[in-house]
Order: structure tokens, then sequence, then C-alpha cells
């Protein structure tokens, strides 16, 4: 009999998103004429643009000649889209080079994965509320996770207690499920503790496309001394409507160095370079080819302008709030809007009342962390309609 990870026996079921789909059908089978309006969902709605769509087919056409075929690419990146995403970068004002971009088929996966590159005796820090992702892939490894309080007392971005040590640091922002997004200050902190513990930042930047006050930093390595304490896990799933295709990338940069117990200097870009050609083949092609065009200015154009369709339907959405003095963070620079729910109620406790008596689903914060048990999550994707509808049942809460 093999000796199985019992780590798995640590994770805990993700109840979240299969009780609310319980909960929705339950509902809809003993109420069949009520048309109720799904505000939870952290996926995309809108299509790809064409830009992007236009090298996907490309792509394709590519697979069916001999003269253009394409086998086995390079594990970590064709060198056109690992350019682009420099290019992109540079647009941005932040300098990093190709070899220090990884190419794959999801931010989730490489958030995941990048747990290779550490030993199981780490701490691990982690906010709360969080990302599940980050939780359950260190769980199943076996690594203690300490969590540092997310809470309206801190707007939801906190910063570290120099006399708390940890070895690995998750940070997202644009924060999902809080919308909250730290600005340079704050995340110059972040380095600075990172660098005074020979920590490592795994930065999820997710949703820098969204951010719209163009003060806030897009990228970590925005900000001074990030080179040496941090790595960028970004995703074309919510910027160009990838979720279904799957393409994102990893910024992992060369002054990542530590030292081994044995003295040798260890790099983690040599390191990650080496986990991805030995447990990875690369992005498809086709995929990667559709995903250049995000880069340039006319694809990235077109995705903006999703974003902005989006950005509206934040905008609807705080409104609605704003007029029931309700207090929300995010919004703004991000798709996220988290919301107190009203009267002190548990977020499963408003989620059955919303359900019932508005018919519109969210999501419960208490799925994301102890410091969610009294927010609510909506998402701005879905239609104008279906918004402006929502939220004017929404208004009815109250009357
Ligand atoms: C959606 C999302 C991602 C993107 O994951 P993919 O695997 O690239 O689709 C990454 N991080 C966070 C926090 C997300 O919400």
């Amino acid at each position: 009999m093999p000796k199985l990870n019992e780590n798995y026996l640590n994770v805990k079921a993700s109840y979240l998103f299969s009780e609310i789909a319980h909960r929705v059908a339950a509902y809809t089978a003993a109420n069949p004429d009520k048309n109720v309006i799904r505000m939870g969902i952290g996926d995309v709605t809108l299509p790809i643009g064409s830009e992007m769509i236009a090298k996907l087919h490309e792509g394709v056409d590519a697979m069916a000649s001999s003269e253009t075929f394409k086998g086995y690419g390079p594990e970590q990146g064709y060198d056109f889209l690992r350019n682009g995403i420099v290019d992109y970068y540079k647009r941005n004002g932040v300098t990093i080079a190709a070899d220090e971009v990884f190419v794959s088929d999801g931010a989730k996966s490489d958030t995941g994965n990048i747990t290779d590159l550490f030993a199981k005796d780490n701490i691990v820090m982690v906010p709360d509320p969080v990302y599940p992702v980050y939780v359950d892939t260190n769980t199943m490894d076996g690594r203690e996770i300490i969590y540092i309080d997310a809470n309206a007392e801190n707007n939801f971005l906190p910063l570290p207690d120099p006399k708390v040590h940890a070895d690995v640091i998750y940070i997202c922002s644009p924060n999902n499920p809080t919308g909250a997004a730290y600005n340079k200050e704050q995340l110059k902190v972040w380095v600075d503790y990172a660098l005074a513990n020979e920590a490592v930042i795994i930065y999820d930047s997710a949703y820098e496309a969204f951010i719209s006050d163009e003060t806030l930093p897009r990228s970590i390595f925005a900000i001074e001394g990030a080179r040496k304490c941090a790595i960028e896990f970004c995703s074309l799933s919510k910027t160009a409507g990838f979720t279904g295709t799957r393409c994102a990338y990893t910024i992992v940069p060369k002054d990542l160095k530590f030292t081994a117990s044995n003295g040798t200097e260890m790099s983690l870009n040599a390191m990650w370079l080496r986990r991805q050609t030995t447990k990875f083949n690369g992005t498809s092609f086709i995929v990667q080819n559709g995903a250049s065009a995000a880069f340039t200015e006319a694809g990235h154009k077109q995705c903006m302008e999703n974003i902005n369709y989006y950005r509206e339907n934040e905008k609807i959405i705080s409104e609605a709030l704003d007029k029931r003095n309700i207090r929300y963070f995010g919004g703004v620079n991000s798709p996220y809007i988290w919301f107190e729910c009203p009267n002190g109620m548990e977020s499963w406790e408003f989620f059955d009342l919303m359900l019932n008596k508005i018919q519109v689903v969210g999501t419960p914060g208490t799925g994301f962390g102890k410091n969610g048990t009294h927010f609510f999550r909506l998402t701005s994707f879905n239609n104008h309609e279906n918004t402006r509808e929502a939220m004017k049942r929404f208004d009815t809460l109250f009357d």
C-alpha cells in the first residue's frame, strides 16, 4: 500500500461554490418562475476581442501546413510572447528581461506549483480573507501558515508586524475577494519587511489591468528592492477574457537568490526554469499566438474596452451601496465589490435573504476566511441590464 500524502486530510473541503450552487438549485426548483441574477461569478462574461481571435485563428491555420506546423515549443514560452510581455511592462515603466518571463496555462497552477521551490518547514504568511489556492496548496505540502488580518480597520490592506517572522508571503493586489489595492508606499513596506526577513513575496497581480488609479503600482517590480524578494504572477484570464482559453505568466527575477544550507547560492529563476522544463511542456502555440495580441497596443485597447464595460457595472453597484450608506471596499481598481452585510448580519444569512427576497446571488465573505464573516462579494462580471436590475431589486431590500 502506498503511504499517502496525509496532508490532504487537512485540506478543508471547499464548500463555498458547491454550497452556493446547492442553495440556488434548491431555490429555483421550488420557485421555477423566479428570475435569479448571478452576481457572484469570478469569471468574465464578455467574448475575447477580435485582435486576439485573429491571432488564435492564425495559430490554428499554422498547424495545417508542414511549413508552419509547430510541435513542442520552449517550455517557458515562445520569444514572441515573452518579448511582448517585456514591452508591456516597459510601457508601464517596469524593466524586466525576457528570460525572467515564464509563460504558462494559468496563474492558479503557477501559484500552486511555485511551492515546489520551497522546503516544507517554511513559515507561510497569508492574509485573511484570501484566494483559497494559496492556503490549500501549502496545506497539501504540510507547511505552517500564519494569517494576517485584513479588515475594515486597515481597509483590507494589512501591513506586516515587524515582530512576526515569515519566509514566504502571499499578496494579491488588487485583491480577490476584497477588491482592495495597495499603493506604492504600502507595497514598499512589504518589500522592506521581506528583505529584512530574507523572505519571498508571492505577488498575484491577476487584476492589474483593472487598476484605474494611475498612481497605484501594476507590478510589484515598480517598487525598489522587489527584484531581490518577489515573484509576480499574472494572467490573461481576467485581462483578455482567457479564463477558458488559458494563458498566464510568471516573472522570476534573476536577482532572486538565496544561500543553501551547504553554502551554495541558489537562483529561484534557475530553479523555476528547471522545474518547468521538467514538469511542464509549455502552453499551446495557438494560445500563445492569440495571447501575444493582448500585449500589442491595439489588442490591449480591446481588452481595456471590455474592462471599461465591467467598470460601468462597478459604478452601478457602488451607487446602490452609496445610496443605502453601506460600507464597501474594492470596485474602482477591481471587478470585485466587498461590502459589509447590513444590520450586522452573518454572510450566509445575508446570502439567503438576497436569494429569497430579491433573487440575487452573491458570494458570502465567510467562504474566504473568518474576516469575511460579515462581508459579501459582488462582481462586475455581468451585463449592464442584469446588474441594473439586480441593484434595483437590492434597493427594495431596505423598504
Ligand atoms: C482569476 C484569478 C487568477 C487567474 O487564474 P488563472 O489560472 O490564470 O485563470 C489568479 N489569481 C486570482 C486571485 C484570481 O482571482
